[in-house]
């Protein structure tokens, strides 16, 4: 079989018999794999750090015929957030990217528009040490990317224009000005719309680099609501996310 050569981000990474790791990562040209790393888990592995969640890496790894995993034979960093992981927040973040990133993106499909997306996050919350901004942009541009986000600027029902007022929502995707509002519907505040706006037109590198906007909590919690109805099942790491400015 031939070595594929790939930029890689680890998803990632189970504990596998005596020696092994088994890696989830996203191959830049091939979409998300699975795969084993043989040796891994020995004390001098060739591996070293390279596996540990959300690293950048070059990668060489190949397919076995009559098996479901590739064969990991080569990782190189070339990008880690490890050190960016220095607090418990931090690490909940990184968890909660890799584990939107394994739950929506589907085996073998190439996805360049995400790859780039966890890329600038993880940089975004290494430089800055933001927590909120990134992982609010994140959810926002993982939403957009997989085509689940409504209009944000028009109730859905009567097409009042939304901006400058606020809108209320619900776990279903709905937008709906004050008069339409559903039973159990949830406001979104004028700043929260105006921040999702910001987000969807600038960079989070920008964005991160100057120190804002504010994230309202309650936007980032609309994103993970849309996102867990289309995973189907609720996040894991998202109960011990702080979201709080
Ligand atoms: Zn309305």
């Amino acid at each position: 079989m031939p070595v594929r050569e790939s930029e890689a981000i680890i998803l990632r990474s189970y504990a596998l018999g005596e020696a092994d790791r088994l890696v989830s990562f996203l191959s830049r040209n091939e979409g998300r794999i699975r795969g084993v790393a043989a040796g891994a888990r020995k004390p001098k592995s060739r591996f070293g750090a390279s596996l540990e969640p959300l690293s950048y890496v070059r990668m060489w790894y190949y397919e076995r015929e009559t098996r479901p995993l590739v064969r990991i034979s080569q990782c190189e960093i070339l990008e880690s957030f490890v050190i960016a992981q220095r607090s418990y927040n931090a690490i909940a973040a990184f968890g909660l990217m890799s584990e939107i990133a394994e739950n929506v993106l589907p085996e073998h499909e190439p996805s360049d528009p995400v790859f780039r997306l966890l890329l600038a996050t993880s940089r975004a919350i290494s430089t800055s040490g933001l927590i909120a901004l990134p992982i609010g942009y994140f959810t926002l541009w993982t939403v957009r990317l997989g085509g689940w986000l409504p209009s944000l600027d028009r109730c859905g029902t009567c097409g009042r224009d939304l901006a400058g007022q606020g809108a209320w929502v619900n776990a279903e995707g709905g937008v709906f000005c004050r008069d339409c509002r559903p039973g159990g519907a949830r406001a979104l505040s004028a700043e929260a719309l105006a921040t999702a706006h910001r987000m969807l037109r600038e960079s989070v590198e920008k964005l991160a680099a100057a120190g804002g906007p504010r994230v309202p909590p309650e936007l980032t919690n609309y994103l993970m609501d849309l996102i867990e109805q289309h995973m189907e099942k609720k996040l894991s790491v998202r109960p011990i996310l702080e979201l709080a400015p």
